[in-house]
C-alpha cells in the first residue's frame, strides 16, 4: 500500500538558490513591501507572459474579487454562478453585494447564459461568472448580455492562468477578470492575486484602493484598504515563473495519463472548442453520489486524498437569502470529484488512482450482472 499523502494538489516550490538569491537581495535593500522592485517586475513579467495590460497584483484572489467590485462600483445585487469556491459568493456578500443565482450548463460546468438573462432584476448591476476549472465562459454571449442591460462583469479567473480564447488571453474578457496565486493554484505566490482591467482608469483607481486610499504623501482620496502583495510573494511568484513552462508540461503528461485510462469510465467537463488546456485540475464525475462516494473512500483507504470541488452547491449556504435551487449545479456538485494533479504526480501513483475507480466499476458490474448482463461485459472488458 502506498505510504505518503497524496493530495489533491501539491504546491510547487521553485529552485531554491534561486529563490535565496531574491531573498539575499531584500536583506540588502530592506524593502520588503510597498510596491517594491519585485512586484513591478512580476507584473510586467505577468502582462508579457499572459498577454494582457493593467494588471495590479494584491495579496489574494479574494481581495482581487473585493478590490475589483469596488473599483467597478458594483451594488445590489449581482448575478453569479451556484458552482464555484465560496470565495466567489462570500466576496460578493462581504461587498454588502447580494449574489443571485444562474445556472450552469450541465456539460461545461460555466454558468449559462440564458439563465443569466432570466435573473436580471432593477437591482442588477454585474456579471461575476467564473472560468471554472480553466474553462472558458460563453465570454461572447455574456459580453453582450452585459453590454444590453448596462451591467459590469467581473469574471473570476482563478483557475484560468494562461489560457487563450480564440488566440488571445482569456484574462481580457469583461471589465475585469481575478486570478488566483494561493499556493494550491497553477502559478502562485504563496498567497496572492491579480486583477487584470480592461481600462486603465480602473488600475489607477484600484492601486489607491489597494494602499488605503493614500495618493501621496498627506493625502488621502478614497475610502481604501489593505490589499497589497509583499517582496517575499512576488520573489517566489518569480521563482515559479521561470518554471511555469515545465510545471504546465509535467502536468499535461498527468493530465493525459489520466485520460488514457479514465475516458471510457468517468464523465468529463467538455471543453470550449476555442482555448488550450493549463491542467489545473482533473475533475471527473460519478454517475451517482454514493458511487463517488464509494471510490472516495477507496481512495482515501490508499491515502489518496482527492476533493470534492466544488461542494456544495453555493445556493445551499445558510448565510444567504433563501434561494431557489439551482438544480444543475447541486446535481453536478453531488457528482464531482477533482483527482490528484500536480507537476510531478508519479505514473505509478496514478495508475494506482485509476485502478481504484475501475475495480469500483467493475464491482458495481458485478452487482449489476443480473439486471444487464452486456453492461457488465462492457465494463469488465476494461480489464482486459
Ligand atoms: C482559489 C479561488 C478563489 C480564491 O482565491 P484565494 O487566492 O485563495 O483568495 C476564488 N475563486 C475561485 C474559483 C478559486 O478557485
Amino acid at each position: 500500500m502506498n505510504s505518503k499523502n497524496i493530495n489533491v494538489t501539491k504546491t510547487h516550490l521553485p529552485d531554491r538558490e534561486k529563490f535565496d538569491a531574491y531573498i539575499d537581495r531584500l536583506y540588502e535593500t530592506a524593502w520588503v513591501t510597498n510596491n517594491g522592485e519585485f512586484v513591478r517586475e512580476l507584473t510586467a513579467r505577468l502582462e508579457e507572459y499572459l498577454g494582457v495590460e493593467n494588471l495590479l497584483l494584491v495579496s489574494n484572489g479574494t481581495m482581487a474579487l473585493q478590490i475589483a467590485y469596488k473599483t467597478l462600483g458594483i451594488t445590489g445585487q449581482a448575478i453569479t454562478t451556484p458552482f464555484s469556491f465560496v470565495a466567489t459568493t462570500s466576496s460578493l456578500v462581504w461587498g454588502g453585494i447580494e449574489p443571485v443565482f444562474a445556472d450552469i450548463n450541465p456539460k461545461t460546468f460555466c454558468i449559462d447564459p440564458v439563465n443569466i438573462e432570466k435573473a436580471i432584476t432593477p437591482e442588477t448591476t454585474a456579471i461575476v461568472p467564473v472560468h471554472v476549472f480553466g474553462n472558458a465562459c460563453e465570454v461572447e454571449a455574456i459580453d453582450a448580455i452585459a453590454k444590453k442591460y448596462g451591467l459590469k462583469t467581473v469574471y473570476d479567473g482563478a483557475h484560468a492562468f494562461g489560457v487563450k480564447y480564440k488566440g488571445e488571453s482569456l484574462l481580457k474578457h469583461g471589465d475585469a477578470t481575478i486570478m488566483s496565486f494561493h499556493a494550491t493554484k497553477l502559478f502562485h505566490t504563496i498567497e496572492g492575486g491579480a486583477i487584470v482591467f480592461k481600462r486603465k482608469e480602473d488600475l489607477e483607481k484600484a492601486k489607491l484602493l489597494i494602499n488605503f486610499g493614500i495618493n501621496g504623501p498627506d493625502s488621502i482620496v478614497c475610502e481604501g484598504i489593505n490589499a497589497k502583495m509583499n517582496e517575499f510573494q512576488a520573489a517566489m511568484g518569480l521563482c515559479v515563473l521561470d518554471e511555469i513552462g515545465a510545471i504546465i508540461n509535467h502536468r499535461a503528461e498527468v493530465w493525459y495519463h489520466y485520460a488514457s485510462l479514465l475516458k471510457d469510465v468517468v464523465e468529463m467537463q467538455e471543453r470550449n472548442p476555442h482555448i488550450n488546456n493549463n491542467y489545473i485540475y482533473y475533475p471527473v464525475l460519478f454517475k451517482t453520489e454514493d458511487e463517488l462516494l464509494q471510490i472516495k473512500e477507496e481512495l482515501n483507504n490508499n491515502n489518496v486524498f482527492p476533493r470534492r470541488y466544488f461542494y456544495p452547491s453555493l445556493d445551499t449556504l445558510d448565510y444567504l437569502q433563501p434561494q431557489n435551487a439551482q438544480v444543475i449545479s447541486r446535481d453536478i456538485a453531488s457528482r464531482i470529484l477533482c483527482l490528484p494533479i500536480d507537476a510531478w504526480l508519479n505514473p505509478n501513483d496514478i495508475e494506482m488512482i485509476c485502478n481504484t475507480i475501475l475495480a469500483e466499476y467493475q464491482f458495481e458490474g458485478e452487482l449489476q450482472a443480473d439486471e444487464s448482463s452486456e453492461r457488465t461485459f462492457v465494463r469488465r472488458s476494461l480489464f482486459t
